[in-house]
């Protein structure tokens, strides 16, 4: 498994001007300039774009409330008898590009610096 996946028609950005990425747009209700998911298992074939969402629009996807996310993106989830706060929605991941744009980190590769801009966006669209 390579350390990240294609992202298509997101435009070259720095984690450090605290910026979305021109393209980084939910595909349901168009909204940016918003934390937004992508789906764990990329269904796009070649040269499609990767779905993203918003936590609205994702969480209405998974049957989620949205009301309940946190400021860093954490939704409450029960993991067997415990409730965990994890950054996924459903089987929606972090959307967190490469500043090339041209494609998103696998969360394993997720440095600092690209979780700090990734958590400092608003969780919610405006
Ligand atoms: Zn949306």
């Amino acid at each position: 498994m390579t350390s990240t996946i294609p992202a298509y028609g997101l435009q070259a950005f720095r984690y450090a001007d605290h910026a979305v990425p021109r393209g980084y747009v939910c595909e349901n209700c168009k909204r940016s300039g918003c934390k937004l998911w992508r789906p764990l298992v990329p269904t796009s074939r070649p040269l499609e774009p990767i779905p993203l969402r918003c936590a609205d629009c994702a969480c209405k996807t998974m049957g989620l409330d949205v009301a309940r996310i946190d400021a860093k993106g954490h939704l409450p989830v029960r993991i067997g008898r415990e409730i965990e706060r994890i950054d996924q929605i459903g089987y929606w991941m972090p959307a967190i590009p490469t500043e090339s744009g041209t494609d998103f980190l696998r969360p394993t590769v997720v440095s600092v610096e690209a979780l700090a801009w990734w958590q400092r966006l608003p969780s919610r669209p405006a």
